[in-house]
């Protein structure tokens, strides 16, 4: 089976993660500080916090900025649900905003009239809009950014699918246009740490708040202590934190994919340049690609168009699985899960998403995807939608 995302690993790969394992430090060593560093200073931004997973990071970036009890947050359904998941765990609500017809990434207009709507009923309006960047394509960030001004809320980013895009010539995560901003390096993300996640930011207060956060919520520096110069092995829990620490020998092999970042992101878009160019008269929707971002390719989903064919999307998936293709479905909204049903989440919300979701497919999508393979799968296609 070729499958939808695969990770490389390279000796350089190997022999990092080895010199970690022959050292001192299997964890809280210099390697996580180094690896924060790379991430951050690769995306422009000032911080960065690693911790144990994508997820982990949500939970983080979202506390930082004070969600709780009695907080909303708003987001796109066309997501992982750890997105809205770590909303929950603060306590929060969360609701869903439709998506754009094109991008599949949080529509815009949508927004704007919900909060148009909210701001009039004297409803909720959020305290965090987390925007997700599908497939590798940023949001529309600057328009974000306009209402976060109009409305008061704050911006985090979750660029799980979307480290080495771009958006205005800046790299995704110079949280230029957001508060903070997530990435994901499971295996089957752009680079991966086998499980992590940094988040970055801008603000030294939110990066404290966060480091703090995945280490118990416990702090040595003076500035934050209640006795001050006690003693040199004195520290105060001040927070209640997690332990969601990223291990030494992660961050030495997140250091060693770091480096190959660009050319892993080329690699994806010679992949989607052949698909793009071999796929264009067939009966899909191809992924649009937006001036004002590079994307990171981290999906390449195409649509069945219903208007050209009777193939639906169940009809395709079996077939191209039954030859060797492992396609995908992102995603299944999120708001349909049993959970956020029983919540009493709208279902009614977001009808370009329950369009998208009828006639999605993601195939496969790695920069060492070789000429062979993308023959076969759009042969496949070919076939099946003829
Ligand atoms: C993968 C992913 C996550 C979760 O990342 P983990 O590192 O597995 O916790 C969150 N959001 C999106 C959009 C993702 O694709």
């Amino acid at each position: 089976m070729i499958p939808y995302g695969r990770h490389h690993i390279s000796a350089d790969d190997i022999q990092a993660v080895r010199a970690v394992l022959e050292s001192d430090w299997l964890t809280q060593g210099p390697k996580v500080p180094e690896f924060e560093q790379s991430v951050a200073s690769s995306v422009q931004a000032r911080y960065g916090v690693a911790m144990s997973s994508a997820t982990a990071a949500l939970h983080g970036a979202y506390k930082a900025l004070d969600l709780g009890a009695g907080d909303t947050l708003w987001t796109s359904p066309n997501t992982f649900v750890a997105t809205a998941n770590a909303a929950l765990y603060c306590g929060a609500s969360v609701e869903f905003v439709d998506i754009h017809g094109q991008t599949y990434c949080l529509d815009m207009d949508a927004l704007e009239d919900r909060l148009d709507q909210a701001a009039r009923r004297g409803t909720a309006i959020p305290k965090i809009v987390c925007a997700v960047h599908f497939a590798g394509q940023s949001c529309d960030m600057k328009r974000l950014a306009a209402l976060a001004q109009n409305y008061g809320f704050r911006i985090v980013e979750d660029a799980s699918h979307a480290i080495g895009g771009d958006y205005l010539n800046d790299p995704v995560g110079s949280c230029k246009y957001s508060d903070i901003a997530v990435f994901s390096f499971h295996p089957v993300k752009i680079i991966t740490t086998g499980e992590g996640g940094v988040a970055v930011t801008n603000d030294p207060n939110l990066a404290e708040l966060m480091r703090r956060f995945r280490s118990h919520g416990i702090t040595r520096d003076p500035e934050y202590l209640s006795k001050k110069q006690y003693a040199p092995w004195y520290y105060e829990q001040i927070d209640l934190g997690f332990n969601y620490r990223m291990t030494d020998i992660q961050a030495a092999l997140g250091i060693s994919q770091l480096k190959r970042l660009s050319t892993v992101v080329e690699g994806r878009h010679r992949v989607a340049a052949y698909y793009s160019e071999v796929l264009a008269d067939l009966p899909l929707a191809l992924p649009f690609q937006s001036d004002d971002c590079r994307s990171s390719y981290h999906l390449y989903v195409v649509c069945l168009d219903r208007r050209r064919t009777s193939v639906g999307r169940d009809d395709l998936y079996p077939v191209l699985r039954e030859n060797g293709i492992g396609v995908n479905v992102h995603y299944i909204p999120v708001y349909r899960q049993p959970w956020y049903r029983q919540l009493g989440v709208s279902q009614s919300n977001c009808p370009v998403m329950e369009a998208y979701f009828e006639s999605c497919i993601t195939l496969p999508m790695f920069p060492n995807l070789d000429e062979k393979d993308l023959h076969h799968i759009c042969g496949v296609l070919r076939g099946s939608l003829s």
